[in-house]
């Protein structure tokens, strides 16, 4: 029987459990089948693959091998731009948007905070973050590699931080998403955008040292949750310069 060869580079070799930076795999081609099935079969989950080489030229997913074929495979390569179009991502994303699996959930109140479209519900399963994926072109955060090989997810990436604040870099540097962030646009609780609200029509809803110290408000019109720029968006303006972020700005950033 012929066989195959399939070489992962870089990061791909995350998910076949090797250290090394190149990894080559041959094996029997048992049936015709697409290169993103005998990838996926492999490990690596579709969204983290950059390129596909073959026969001398880049191939989509779709390609089909032939016994005797050798193809690399290479990973995206960050920093990633979704708003740029390749082989593999013939449609490009109009704007950074995520769509946050329940496992690493707390890490959407973290892009919220900077900004960010993210969203997530505790309830949603993987046929549901697919689908608002698909639908609404969100890039897919998860620690589910099931999930990332769904085939109508196109972005995506398997997190491979714990810690929330370590994803939220993670996801910062995958994308080169440099800032400035708008922060504080975004409702932390529905990801709903804020509107700014006048001080005198909220004035009933705040406490004593709020109503006195601070006079720009905003208001997420889903929820009504209010916000301002109290000593807590010092503190993520902080931490954001400790990474090297830079956290103020006035531009919104997606
Ligand atoms: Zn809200």
């Amino acid at each position: 029987m012929q066989h195959i060869e399939l070489t992962f580079l870089g990061e791909l070799n995350d998910f076949l459990g090797s250290d090394k930076s190149e990894t080559t795999h041959r094996f029997p081609l048992r049936r015709r089948t697409s290169v993103k099935d005998l990838i996926e079969a492999m490990g690596p989950p579709h969204p983290e693959v950059g390129g596909i080489e073959a026969r001398g030229e880049s191939q989509d997913f779709s390609f089909q091998p032939e016994p005797g074929e050798r193809i690399r495979v290479t990973p995206l390569c960050p920093p990633v731009d979704v708003r740029t179009g390749d082989r593999l991502h013939p449609e490009p994303l109009s704007r950074v948007r995520f769509v946050v699996d329940v496992n690493v959930g707390r890490l959407a109140r973290k892009l919220r905070l900077l900004g960010f479209d993210a969203a997530y519900h505790h309830s949603w399963d993987d046929e549901a973050i697919a689908e608002l994926a698909a639908e609404e072109g969100r890039i897919v955060l998860s620690k589910d590699i099931a999930l990332l090989k769904r085939r109508i997810i196109v972005w995506g990436r398997y997190l491979r931080a714990e810690d929330p604040a370590q994803q939220l870099l993670e996801v910062l540097s995958v994308f080169g998403l440099r800032g400035p962030y708008p922060t504080l646009t975004r409702c932390l609780d529905c990801n709903a955008e804020l509107e700014a609200v006048d001080k005198e029509a909220i004035l009933h809803l705040l406490e004593p040292k709020t109503k006195k110290y601070y006079h720009s408000f905003s208001r997420c019109p889903s929820c009504g949750k209010i916000y301002w720029a109290g000593s807590h968006q010092e503190r993520i303006m902080q931490w954001l310069r400790a990474y090297g972020l830079n956290g103020a700005g006035p531009e919104r950033g997606n």
